[in-house]
């Protein structure tokens, strides 16, 4: 029938995508957050770095360290390790977005970071334009490595013994649980287990009782 092959073709033209991505007026992702315990979860993380166009690793450090807490990225999801509310967490990605992402001069998303020196540059795709990125040279070059990294090894001093007899250390945030470690001793520690600011570690070698060098 020939009236619905026009109302079909006519369909089918509506649907031909318009312009993906480059020209399009850019339009801010939005998180989808679930709040589960103690943990915050990004649901989309994956679908919001592939449309800024940023890896993980540059928008991911930035992020926890803005919202100051530890997390990973993982199987496409964000996973924090504490409670953070929808709006902040997406404060942050459009304070990002605004610095690391939107050329100043079209304000267009079609753009790439890259380092002159010491200094970063974003550089726009889809008008030539380019800036510095202001103060954030330097955060951004020092990746932020936790003080507690599962399998690293650590020398540690025990300051408590626990209930079931584990030995505790402290490190940065984290409290070290060592197994047969006793109290005022230092060791190295080998880290077998991390959760949240808790990790579990074995003990590789022994340093003896801790001496007090002050003083001296
Ligand atoms: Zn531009």
């Amino acid at each position: 029938m020939p009236d619905d092959y026009a109302a079909f073709l006519k369909r089918a033209r509506a649907k031909v995508p318009e312009k993906v991505g480059t020209g399009e007026r850019f339009v801010m992702p939005q998180m989808d957050v679930l709040q589960e315990g103690k943990m915050t979860i990004v649901r989309n993380m994956s679908e919001v770095l592939d449309r800024l166009n940023r890896p993980s690793d540059h928008l991911v450090p930035i992020l926890l360290r803005e919202v100051g807490t530890a997390g990973s990225y993982e199987d496409g999801r964000l996973v924090l390790q504490a409670k953070v509310s929808p709006d902040n967490l997406q404060g942050r990605l459009e304070k990002y977005v605004e610095t690391y992402v939107i050329c100043g001069e079209c304000g267009r998303p079609d753009t790439h970071l890259m380092k002159e020196e010491r200094t970063t540059i974003l550089k726009c795709d889809a008008c030539g334009a380019h800036r510095p990125i202001k103060g954030a040279a330097k955060k951004a070059a020092v990746k932020p490595e936790e003080a507690v990294v599962e399998g690293k090894t650590y020398e540690v001093m025990i300051e408590d013994n626990g209930k079931r007899g584990d030995g505790i250390a402290r490190r940065d945030r984290f409290t070290i649980f060592v197994k047969g470690a006793q109290k005022g001793n230092v060791y190295n520690v080998r880290i077998d287990k991390v959760t949240g600011t808790l990790a579990f570690g074995e003990i590789v070698s022994s340093q003896g009782a801790a001496t007090t060098q002050a003083g001296r």
